[in-house]
């Protein structure tokens, strides 16, 4: 096993670096996160206005393929991880070979591709929402009218939504298939969704797992709007398997890193208190709906993704306050402009003077240079006393802001 990569500086006199492959929003609270222990950090990201870049201690500009910046990343850091699932899985394992990595480059691959990430939660034996796989026009043909309406999705490299087709029939199936450039996909049965939730996991290299408390997301247009996460907002029966479920996805991949694994909701009469928990995705690293962990629990996932990434001890989250989480889509910079939105139109600043006059309002943002619509450029935490004061802030602060949650 590895040894662990201590905070502070060695007895040589070197300060200890953590590198992270990304440069976004989850890389930068990584970033924060590390430097807050004592931990120099270096980031890899092409983009020179990228959020992590800006920063922290060493920010490398360059592809994630270039051979000089690997080279300069192992140099400079006792550690690497990721912040965006789609970082090649080749750069991963070239630092993999000489570095501490997490996760390791096998996991990426399972999580870069639905296919495989499907076949994986089967061999765990936690259901998903029925599917069929793609690649062939003989598969398309032997489709199942079973699975229509559906949701077809490439394999590969789709996210917020993106790279993701509504289906009604085989007439339509087939026309979305082709637009996606015949890629390999998933077609999924289109389900009456409940609701959504989720979890972070954390395991180590010993195999130690913590969790989180069990989220529930809403999403508008494919894109994560709100998390609430207080006691009894996910029936404590569904909660409990979601969290085993989790535990045996992140324990059957050997795992080394923060995870999180997305369910739906669906009614189903047969099950016990009449819902069921169907598996839809795993994202290889802290995620969106985490974001509460930094203001309501006393260890954020991204304080777990530095404690996964350097060998600490594990500490176990404790959550001390009910959280609302809304995100702050770029959209509400352009609101009340005309009904121009997008590059054309001039962006106003949000009404931040009432949203952090309210109480419990923790507001992050990301440091993005340009808004646009749909972009996630930060978002809003509401900490309270109880579920109840939390969600009325919350309705409250979406207001305020221009939040639509329905
Ligand atoms: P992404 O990688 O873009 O997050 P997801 O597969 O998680 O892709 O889909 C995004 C959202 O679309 C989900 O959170 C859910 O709201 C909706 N969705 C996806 N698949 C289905 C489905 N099979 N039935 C109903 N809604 C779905
Ligand atoms: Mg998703």
């Amino acid at each position: 096993m590895q040894q662990p990569v201590l905070p502070g500086t060695a007895a040589s006199g070197q300060q200890t670096t953590l590198g992270v492959m990304g440069g976004g929003q989850l890389g930068r609270m990584f970033v924060q996160a590390a430097q807050r222990m004592g931990y120099f950090t270096a980031v890899l990201d092409p983009d020179p206005s990228s959020p992590a870049g800006l920063v922290s201690h060493i920010h490398i500009q360059a592809d994630y393929l270039d051979a000089q910046a690997l080279a300069q990343m192992l140099q400079r850091c006792a550690a690497v991880t990721t912040e965006f699932e789609n970082v090649p899985a080749g750069a991963m394992a070239t630092l993999g070979a000489q570095r501490p990595v997490s996760p390791s480059a096998p996991c990426l691959a399972i999580a870069q591709d639905r296919i495989r990430e499907k076949a994986h939660f089967q061999a765990c034996g936690v259901p998903t929402a029925p599917y069929a796989v793609i690649t062939n026009p003989e598969q398309l043909a032997a489709i199942d009218d079973a699975l229509l309406p559906g949701i077809l999705k490439t394999a590969q490299l789709g996210y917020d939504g993106k790279g993701q087709r509504r289906v009604s029939n085989r007439a339509e199936l087939a026309a979305a298939w082709a637009q996606l450039q015949a890629v390999p996909c998933v077609l999924e049965l289109q389900l009456a969704l409940h609701s959504e939730c989720s979890v972070i996991v954390a395991r180590g290299w010993d195999g130690a797992m913590v969790t989180f408390p069990v989220q529930r997301n809403l999403h508008m247009a494919g894109i994560l709007a709100m998390t609430e996460v207080f006691d009894g907002v996910v029936p404590a029966a569904l909660a409990n398997q979601a969290l085993q479920a989790a535990r045996a996805i992140a324990q059957e991949l050997q795992y080394v890193g923060v995870l999180c694994v997305e369910f739906f909701v669906v009614a189903d009469p047969l099950a016990p208190g009449g819902a069921a928990l169907l598996v839809n995705e795993i994202a290889p690293r802290p995620h969106n709906s985490g974001h509460y962990t930094l203001d309501a629990c006393d260890h954020s996932q991204f304080d777990l993704q530095v404690y996964t990434l350097a060998g600490l001890p594990l500490p176990t989250p404790r959550q001390h306050s009910p959280a609302v989480m809304l995100n702050l889509l770029g959209d509400l910079w352009y609101l009340h402009a005309g009904d121009v939105t997008g590059a054309d139109a001039a962006p106003r600043t949000p009404d931040w003077m009432s949203v952090l006059a309210l109480p419990g309002s923790h507001l992050h943002l990301y440091g993005k240079l340009r808004a646009s619509p749909g972009r996630k450029m930060g978002h809003l935490t509401l900490t309270g006393l109880t579920p109840q004061e939390v969600r009325d802030t919350a309705v409250q602060a979406a207001k305020l802001l221009g939040i639509r949650l329905a």
